[in-house]
């Protein structure tokens, strides 16, 4: 007979059997098969799914961006797990028979680096490039904590992906030169994130705003509307034709208008509020009703409540 003990050991090895079986069965590989679309001449994007994290999107929905220079691919946001990251390295192949070279990350949130791994897994020699704020957090409890976050919300659909932080810090004003074309940086300060970068791919004529530009998307971060504001400028006044932002479809100016006029609305609503007296907690109906305009933007409904306090803090500190 089992005594207590060997009994235990016995269930933890059949438990851990079981748990093994089930990784190695799991195949977690992206099943919806995205398009890669053309932006110029050498960039191509990918738009994931415009929602939240689920277990149907398998926590993929931002938008991977693919240049082919002549030394090889260049990616940027590969996405939110090791399976995002080797999509796109099936995706390069069609593009360039070159391997990746390099990696852009450009903040420190989860669904945007995660794909990281899939990336170094394949070719080891690729430079992961990301602001310093955003190797910092990468590489601290964040970065494992982004894993658990996403996986819980899609349901198991990431596991197996680990961190992999960025290696090469950049700044605003670098101009980095890789296989001919010229990825001009720009760090706007606190914006969507204290990390925030964004880059100018000059000679293709495009602008990959990361979360700083969303189209028709709503998330509970937001660092400051102002400096969020002022960022948007940067990228408009840029020369660009093509803008991509985080969450939503790539275009022309237009889509910066309408992130722009949302914030706008958000803060003076709030504003206006405010200086009627009201705390956040008593305008939050009446500004949600007044931006009811926006209420089919992906994540509006669970976010609105948590945006319009975080714009409320801003208005009170900017009141001093
Ligand atoms: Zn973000």
């Amino acid at each position: 007979m089992l005594n207590n003990t060997n009994f235990l050991q016995s269930l933890l090895v059949c438990g851990g059997l079981l748990m093994s079986l089930n990784t190695t069965a799991a195949d977690l590989s992206i099943k919806k098969d995205y398009p890669l679309e053309k932006l110029s001449a050498n960039v191509y994007v990918i738009h994931g799914p415009n929602e939240e994290v689920s277990k149907a999107n398998q926590g993929f929905r931002n938008n991977p961006v693919l240049v082919n220079t002549k030394a090889g691919v260049v990616v940027i946001d590969p996405g939110s797990s090791l399976y995002t990251g080797e999509m796109l390295v099936k995706k390069a192949k069609t593009i360039s028979p070159k391997p990746i070279i390099a990696v852009f990350n450009t903040h420190d949130h989860g669904d945007h680096w995660l794909g990281n791994h899939g990336i170094k897994k394949h070719y080891s020699n690729a430079t992961i490039y990301a602001h310093q704020a955003s190797k910092l957090a990468i590489a601290s409890d964040e970065g494992a904590n982004w894993i658990k976050a996403i996986n819980r919300q899609s349901k198991g659909q990431i596991e197996g992906t680990k961190v992999v932080a960025p290696e090469k810090i950049i700044k605003d004003g670098d101009r980095i030169k890789l296989g001919g074309i010229t990825f001009r940086i720009y760090s706007p300060g606190k914006a969507h994130s204290n990390s925030d970068i964004m880059i100018q791919i000059v000679e293709e004529k495009v602008f990959v705003f990361g979360d700083v530009l969303r189209d028709q998307n709503l998330s509970l971060f937001m660092a400051s509307y102002t400096g969020n504001l002022k960022a948007l400028d940067i990228g408009q006044k840029s020369g660009a034709k093509v803008f991509v932002p985080g969450h939503g479809k790539s275009g022309g100016k237009e889509i910066i208008n309408r992130y722009r006029k949302f914030i706008t609305a958000l803060k003076g609503e709030v504003k206006k509020q405010f200086e009627a007296g009201l705390s956040d907690f008593e305008m939050a109906p009446k500004v949600t009703r007044a931006l009811n305009k926006y209420k089919s933007w992906s994540g509006f409904k669970d976010n609105i409540g948590k945006l319009i306090n975080l714009a409320y803090l801003e208005v009170e500190n900017e009141s001093f």
